[in-house]
């Protein structure tokens, strides 16, 4: 009986409500095996008590069975997990340097996720904050051509990758380690491993604030990040349409289950204004705002579809790079960046 293999049976024991595993989160902290007694220390951070429940009666299903395994005495130590901005959950850690963590992420691609995450980026830089901004979309990364940075990244002595830099963000994606239009094929746990090894290894330095674009959805990947990274807030962006509706509410429940706070909505491409004025609702009218009083989490924005967000994501000069009196879109973002500072406060 070897701690590695007490290890492998207890891949079995996922976290209550996901897919994945108590050992790949990092929850389980040491395993000792003596002649008759195997020893299993958990750390979870929670205010359900039914998790560490599940998990404590999982752990002895998986292990009791187990041929001269003796005595299983499994250890939980359940820390308060935050209501608020600021704390822990499961089995992260801080990056070191960073002050705040904040992720944009949608259920649905295409809804202006990075849009939203490159732009909210500049206009926190804008108020004097330093600020980075990482894509860790493996399969779509966008960075590169929103900040029109194509160079490699190099890496330092301590073979951490050194972000690149672009109006005075930092800079990192997924994308400025891929060769161009090499296939993505990376998949499943190898998607995940890759994505906290990526995480951990960027030299941040001092930041005040991080900002995460999460991949589109929320499957395992999203949920590596969040437990990988101490992440102090979701920013969720959606279209006002019932099929991004939908996806958000996911993502809305999701990241509440592992006690990411929610920061709030931001309805993206919520109408589009022609030159005389007048307003078209393109993907319906208000199901953002609707879909963030039934969900009783803040509406963040309003963003409006525009010609030029769209002309200067393609271009490398994000809209909010222009001052707010100068364009109502990069006030709208601007906007947005004061409301995600009032939560999340370095
Ligand atoms: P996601 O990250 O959700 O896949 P993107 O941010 O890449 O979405 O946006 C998808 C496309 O829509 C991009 O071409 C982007 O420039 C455009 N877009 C996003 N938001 C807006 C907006 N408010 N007005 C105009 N175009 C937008």
């Amino acid at each position: 009986m070897s701690p590695d293999f007490i290890r492998e049976a207890l891949r079995q024991v996922r976290y209550p409500g996901f897919s994945r595993d108590i050992i790949s989160f990092g929850l389980v902290k040491d395993v000792k095996c003596e002649p008759g007694l195997v020893t299993v220390q958990i750390e979870v951070a929670t205010r359900d008590p039914k998790i560490p429940q599940q998990i404590f009666q999982e752990c002895h299903a998986a292990l009791d069975s187990l041929p001269d395994i003796g005595t299983v005495k499994i250890d939980i130590d359940v820390k308060d997990a935050p209501a608020a901005a600021g704390g822990s959950t499961v089995g992260k850690s801080s990056i070191p340097g960073v002050k705040r963590i904040i992720a944009v992420a949608s259920g649905k691609g295409g809804v202006g996720k990075s849009t939203v995450a490159a732009n909210l980026a500049v206009a926190l830089a804008a108020t004097g904050a330093k600020v980075g901004l990482c894509d860790c979309d493996l399969y779509g990364p966008s960075v590169a051509q929103m900040f029109g940075v194509h160079e490699r990244p190099m890496a330092n002595e301590n073979d951490e990758i050194i972000p690149l830099e672009a109006y005075g963000l930092k800079l990192m994606s997924m994308g400025f380690l891929l060769e161009d239009r090499s296939p993505v094929i990376v998949r499943g746990p190898m998607a995940t491993r890759y994505t906290q090894q990526f995480l951990r290894q960027v030299a941040w330095e001092e930041l005040d604030y991080l900002v995460l674009d999460l991949p589109p959805g929320t499957g395992d990947v999203q949920l590596t990040i969040v437990q990988t990274v101490s992440v102090d807030g979701v920013v969720i962006v959606t279209t006002p349409q019932e099929v991004a509706l939908i996806d958000a509410r996911k993502a809305v429940s999701m990241f509440a289950k592992v006690n990411v706070p929610i920061l709030g909505l931001v309805e993206n491409m919520a109408w589009f204004e022609c030159d005389a004025g007048k307003r078209y609702y393109i993907f319906g009218k208000e199901g953002g705002v609707r879909e963030a009083a039934d969900m009783n989490v803040p509406l963040l924005g309003q963003i409006p579809i525009n010609i030029e967000t769209r002309e200067r994501g393609d271009s490398g000069a994000p809209i909010a790079l222009l001052s707010s009196s100068d364009h109502k879109i990069s006030a709208a973002f601007h906007e947005l960046a004061a409301k995600v500072r009032e939560k999340v406060s370095v």
